[in-house]
């Protein structure tokens, strides 16, 4: 199945691909909660499933109807991680770490599919990163790597936009990745029985006005997805919705010479075979 979230009347839906439509699940199933988060601890995802199938007219959308937020518009957590492809570390001149590099980003420094990403005013450093993200199905604590993969509700398509010279103010890069709509990730969620093996293997590629910018693959990872989810929930309780942006493979405009940045009018996609590709244009911020 493919999840994803859209705005309507000022609300946000949840909405399930259906061919060409997308189902309204608060139109097909008003008896479902109307968040992903609380869909995942209810363990209702084959209650979605049915009312995805059952669906009459009156609940279909058509998409260009509709305008698609990010998956989970509020995360209970965004983690992101930082340098975890070998070649994207050895572009930025340095070593593979030993640990994961763990950042956290907020709610509104993301956009969903084909919403603007804004570039600021206070930067020209505007850089992409392509990347696989995980979403938490099911919560827990010092989950082990081999059981990692029964806590995942699915994956989806993440842009890591990042303001260099902010991020690289301090040694601290909260500043720099969190900048309102800097980012996206979308456009739905591609649930875990559609992507196999963990999601290694697949090829991650982003395209900038058109232009292969980036082109890896999962595999090249220093942190595979289990290592990460053992590694992230021996810290911290993983909830049903949190979300985990993987980190991107080498490529990004920052590493250039010259440097290549994101300018209002540039139009940027992600794209990672088997879940889906995220296009956004750029504009600048009012
Ligand atoms: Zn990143």
């Amino acid at each position: 199945m493919q999840l994803l979230s859209f705005e309507e009347s000022g609300r946000a839906h949840l909405g399930v691909r259906r061919g060409d439509a997308i189902v309204d699940l608060a139109k097909a199933a008003p008896g479902l909660p109307d968040t992903w988060p609380e869909v995942f601890a209810a363990l209702l995802l084959s209650e979605v499933a049915k009312a995805a199938e059952g669906a009459t007219d009156s609940a279909l959308r058509s998409p260009e109807d509709i305008t698609l937020l990010p998956p989970i518009p509020r995360p209970p957590k965004i983690l992101a991680i930082g340098l975890n492809y070998h070649a994207h570390a050895a572009e930025v001149g340095l070593s593979a770490p030993e640990h994961p590099i763990v950042f956290a980003r907020y709610p509104l420094s993301f956009v969903g599919h084909d919403m603007p990403l804004l570039c600021p005013s206070a930067s020209e450093q505007f850089d992409y990163e392509g990347e696989l993200v995980v979403v938490i199905g099911k919560g827990g604590r010092h989950i082990p790597a081999e059981r990692a993969l029964g806590h995942l509700a699915g994956y989806s398509v993440g842009n890591d936009g990042s303001l260099r010279d902010f991020q690289f103010q301090t040694t601290q890069w909260t500043l720099g990745k969190n900048f309102d709509a800097s980012g996206s990730w979308g456009p739905h969620i591609a649930t875990v029985d559609e992507v196999p093996g963990a999601a290694a293997g697949l090829a991650i590629t982003t395209r900038l006005n058109g232009e292969v910018v980036q082109a890896g693959n999962s595999s090249d990872m220093i942190f595979a997805v289990p290592a990460l989810i053992a590694a992230l929930s021996e810290v911290m309780t993983l909830e049903p919705g949190d979300i985990i942006l993987t980190g991107t493979p080498p490529g990004v405009g920052a590493s250039r010479k010259p440097p290549l940045w994101m300018k209002p009018g540039d139009s940027v996609q992600v794209e990672i075979e088997g879940i889906g590709c995220l296009s956004n244009p750029v504009q600048a911020a009012v």
